[in-house]
């Protein structure tokens, strides 16, 4: 399929602001994708050239991209330094220079939508020495043979920004919409592939009904269900119904458990695979799973003291997560356990659609339990408000993070913030925040970054939305293993600076912090409208995405809860 026909209907979605337009255009193009070039073009459609789980990005930053119009166009880098400066936009730039350059295209051969996203894959792949000239020979390359509306879209491919204001909640709704399906169908569906255009393609090759019949793949990840918060247990039972089964809410990282034949994987609830980080995890699981059967099942991996029967803060082992080295060093100093509290495949099965007390029974017949090992979640069934309150309390005595409820009929709802699982934790509420800008330091602290302007996600467009600068809860010197220090923070944001702005800088929105305040107000400071009082750090939350990250709509309830 032509990039071209792609980059009109970024055209279009980008010139209407209603939501149920751009449903409307998007469900429209679905059906003309070819078929050959769906996973591209859903891709693209995304702004994505790799999955989350590859955990890679393109690597070039605006400067790198005014290179390659220069190079592509024949006009000096200065000169379009000085559009992009008065535009604030590099695609409305690259439209600009390509229809006005000097350098006529040699080409005649129009780009695909597969060229595009392969030249793009090629420069993300690109390593070792001279690598930034050669990423910016490809990109030159696609400006040359590109029209102006497909520079315009190229350029912003490269930035990772298209500004068409389309998150995956419209593309959901889009495919509903050109296969006559309900959205939480399709919702659910994608939920376990992860993957558009290979969602389409089975619709195409077996027809719409398979979008109820999908089941987990052993080995690719899925979407796991998420929770609401409830404010108190008598709430937590009126959301599940009576009784409910209660258990202890470990602060850990949640882990998927693939087993098939003898091959285990580990994955992470951003859908990164951590199996080599987990080799003791790896060999418990063999231990504690003694049958042969294939399985998925889930827990949450959890640092703990053996000796004094005491679980760790989850900053300790947040350090093992992203570890690629002194992985046995890693395993004896932070000893982790796992807590499985559930299962969604078992033995050839999708269990998906059996309810929770059934699956629990299968997980109490299959697992072979040691404390110190794999355990199931501890746990207790009730009716009664006063018992599972005085079981919230005794968690929190535990040094436990809070309790969760589960609804005991519910099936298993992949992706989504359902009803079927509730928490309740009794600290103020902190929020999953994604940084987007910084600012140098001054004095002592010039050449660190010491304060960090933070944002929320506004889920149907997919755009951030700031929210306030984070600059304490960040210490000078570390003190202790759980500390984090502006030194480590600068060094993790400097390779995702994109701008420079005096002592402003632009980030690439990549890390996700937990950030507590006082207070939500109402400013006009901030794009949101809304502004932290006295954000402060907690922690980084290695195991979120960009896209786990607290929404606008969570944001405004909060502010609407506190007035309450
Ligand atoms: P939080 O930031 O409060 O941990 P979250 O946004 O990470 O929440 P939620 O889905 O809202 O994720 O809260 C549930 C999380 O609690 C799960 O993702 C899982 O990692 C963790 N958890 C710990 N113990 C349990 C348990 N027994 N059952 C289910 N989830 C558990």
């Amino acid at each position: 399929m032509e990039f071209a026909k792609l980059a009109e209907v970024f055209r279009k979605l980008e010139s209407v602001s209603e939501k149920n337009q751009k449903t409307e255009i998007l469900a429209r193009f679905i059906k003309e994708i070819d078929k050959d070039s769906l996973k591209e073009t859903f891709m693209l459609l995304q702004g994505m050239i790799f999955y989350p789980w590859e955990d890679k990005d393109i690597g070039i930053a605006e400067k790198f991209t005014i290179r390659a119009l220069s190079l592509a166009t024949g006009y000096d880098k200065d000169y379009i330094e000085s559009l992009f400066v008065k535009t604030g936009d590099l695609g409305v730039v690259a439209e600009k220079l390509v229809s006005e350059r000097k350098q006529k295209s040699i080409f005649t051969k129009k780009l695909t939508v597969k060229d595009v996203y392969n030249t793009f894959r090629i420069i993300g792949e690109l390593e070792g020495e001279g690598t930034q000239d050669k990423k910016i020979k490809y990109l030159a390359n696609l400006f040359i043979s590109s029209s102006p509306i497909e520079a315009k879209y190229i350029a912003r491919l490269t930035l990772e920004d298209l500004k068409i204001g389309v998150g995956e909640g419209i593309i959901i709704d889009s495919i509903a919409m050109a296969f006559s399906l309900p959205s939480e169908n399709v919702e659910i569906a994608y939920s376990i592939l992860n993957d558009f255009g290979e969602l389409v393609k089975q619709i195409l090759e077996k027809g719409k009904d398979i979008v109820f019949k999908l089941e987990p793949i052993l080995g690719n990840p899925i979407r796991v269900m998420l929770a609401i918060k409830a404010e108190s247990a008598k709430e937590a039972l009126d959301i599940v119904g009576r009784p409910a089964q209660v258990e202890y809410k470990y602060d850990g990282f949640r882990v998927q458990i693939h087993k098939k034949g003898d091959q285990i994987s580990l994955w992470t609830r951003r859908l990164e695979n951590v199996t080599k980080q987990f080799p003791d995890v790896i060999e418990y699981i063999k231990e504690c799973f003694p049958n042969d059967k294939d399985f998925l099942v889930e827990g949450e991996i959890v640092g703990y003291d053996k000796e004094n029967k005491k679980y760790l803060p989850f900053q300790r082992i947040s350090r093992r997560i992203r570890r690629k080295y002194d992985i046995e060093k890693m395993v004896k100093e932070i000893p982790v356990v796992v807590r499985i509290f559930d299962i969604i495949y078992y033995d050839g099965k999708s269990l998906i659609n059996i309810p929770f007390k059934e699956r629990r029974k299968i997980l109490e017949s299959i697992v072979k339990q040691d404390i110190n090992k794999i355990s199931l979640s501890e746990s207790i069934i009730t009716s009664s408000d006063e018992e599972a309150q005085r079981f919230f309390e005794e968690a929190i005595s535990n040094g436990l993070e809070g309790v969760m409820f589960k609804k005991l009929d519910a099936p298993y709802h992949p992706g989504r913030r359902v009803g079927y699982m509730v928490k309740l934790k009794p600290v103020k509420e902190s929020l999953d925040v994604v940084i987007v800008g910084a600012e140098w330091g001054e004095g002592k602290r010039s050449g660190l970054l010491t304060s960090f302007v933070v944002a929320v996600r506004d889920e149907k467009t997919g755009k951030l939305l700031e929210v306030g600068e984070v600059g304490s809860g960040f210490k000078e010197k570390k003190e202790s293993i759980d500390d984090v220090t502006f030194e480590e923070m600068t060094e993790m944001l400097k390779d995702y600076i994109e701008e420079q702005n005096g002592k402003y800088v632009k980030i690439k929105p990549k890390i996700v912090i937990e950030v507590l305040y006082d207070e939500i107000e109402k400013s006009p400071k901030y794009s949101s409208g809304y502004a932290l009082r006295f954000p402060r750090f907690i922690r980084l939350r290695p195991d979120k995405s960009v896209e786990d990250a607290d929404t606008i709509d969570r944001l405004v309830e909060l502010y609407k809860s506190q007035k309450r």
